[in-house]
C-alpha cells in the first residue's frame, strides 16, 4: 500500500487564461518516495510543479503538504514548509559563483552556522562544485549546473524535493550520476517528486508513477508495473 503521504492534490485545475493546463489532477506523495510523473511535451508536468510550489495557482482543488492546506500559501511560505523546486534548464544565476548561489538558496533561512554546515555538506557530495567553488554559475557546464540547482535546493533543508527534468539536455552518463545523485539524497531522507521526459530512468528509478496527457492523469501506478505496459512502452519507451 502507499505510504503515510506527505503531499497529495486533489482535483486540481490550473488554467493559464484560457488554457486549461491541469484538468483534475490528484496525485499523493508518500513519506520516503521516490514518484516519477511522465508525459510528454506540454502535458502539464512543469504546470503541476508549479502549482506545488505556489508559483502558479490552482484555480480550483486542494493541495496538502503534511496535512496543512497549501493552495493558496506564497511561494516562500511553501518553502519553509520545507518543499524545494529545482527548475527547469537549471537556472543557476549565472554571475554570481557556485558558492554564492549555495548561499542563495539559504536565503530563507537566517542560522549561520547550520547554513556554514550545509553548505560543506553541499559542496562534499558534490566535488566538482567543490572544486569550482569560486568559479562564475554561467561558466560552469550543464551537469555542473544541474548539480549547482540540486545543490542550491538543499541549501533550504528540504523534506520534499521537486526536480524538473534533471536529465535535460545531458550526456547519457552524466544522466546516470545525476539520477545516481537523486536516488542518495532520498536515501538520506528526502522525499522526491520527479518530473521527466526520459520515461525510461523515471521509472526505473520510481516507486510509483504517474502518467500525464493535456493536463490529465490518464495512468497511475507502482514504476515497474507501468514500464511493461504496452500503451507506456509504445508511447514512452520507444516501443
Ligand atoms: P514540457 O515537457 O514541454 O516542459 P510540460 O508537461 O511541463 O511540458 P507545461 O509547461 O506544464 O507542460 O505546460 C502545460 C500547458 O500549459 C502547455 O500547453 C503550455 O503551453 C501551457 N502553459 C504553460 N505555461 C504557460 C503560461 N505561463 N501561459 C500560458 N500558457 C502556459
Amino acid at each position: 500500500g502507499i505510504k503515510q503521504p506527505v503531499l497529495s492534490l486533489e482535483d486540481v485545475n490550473v488554467h493559464y487564461g484560457a488554457i486549461w493546463a491541469l484538468k483534475g489532477v490528484n496525485l499523493t506523495v508518500g513519506e520516503g518516495e521516490i514518484i516519477s510523473l511522465i508525459g510528454a511535451n506540454g502535458a502539464g508536468k512543469t504546470t503541476t510543479l508549479r502549482a506545488i510550489s505556489g508559483i502558479v495557482r490552482a484555480t480550483s482543488g486542494r493541495i496538502t503538504f503534511r496535512g496543512e492546506d497549501i493552495t493558496r500559501m506564497a511561494a516562500h511560505d511553501i518553502v519553509k514548509r520545507g518543499i524545494a523546486q529545482v527548475p527547469e534548464g537549471r537556472r543557476v544565476f549565472a554571475n554570481l559563483t557556485v558558492i554564492e548561489n549555495l548561499e542563495m538558496g539559504a536565503y530563507i533561512r537566517n542560522d549561520k552556522q547550520g547554513i556554514k554546515e550545509d553548505l560543506e555538506r553541499v559542496l562534499e557530495r558534490f566535488p566538482r562544485l567543490k572544486e569550482r567553488r569560486n568559479q562564475i554559475a554561467g561558466t560552469l557546464s550543464g551537469g555542473e549546473q544541474q548539480m549547482l540547482a540540486i545543490g542550491r535546493a538543499l541549501m533550504t533543508r528540504p523534506s520534499l524535493m521537486l526536480l524538473d527534468e534533471p536529465s535535460m539536455g545531458l550526456a547519457p552518463l552524466l544522466v546516470k550520476e545525476i539520477f545516481a545523485i537523486i536516488e542518495e539524497i532520498n536515501r538520506e531522507g528526502t522525499t522526491i517528486l520527479l518530473v521527466e521526459q526520459n520515461a525510461r530512468m523515471a521509472l526505473q528509478i520510481a516507486e510509483r508513477a504517474y502518467v500525464l496527457e493535456t493536463g490529465r492523469i490518464v495512468l497511475e501506478g507502482p514504476a515497474k508495473e507501468l514500464s511493461r505496459r504496452e500503451e507506456v512502452k509504445k508511447a514512452y519507451l520507444g516501443g
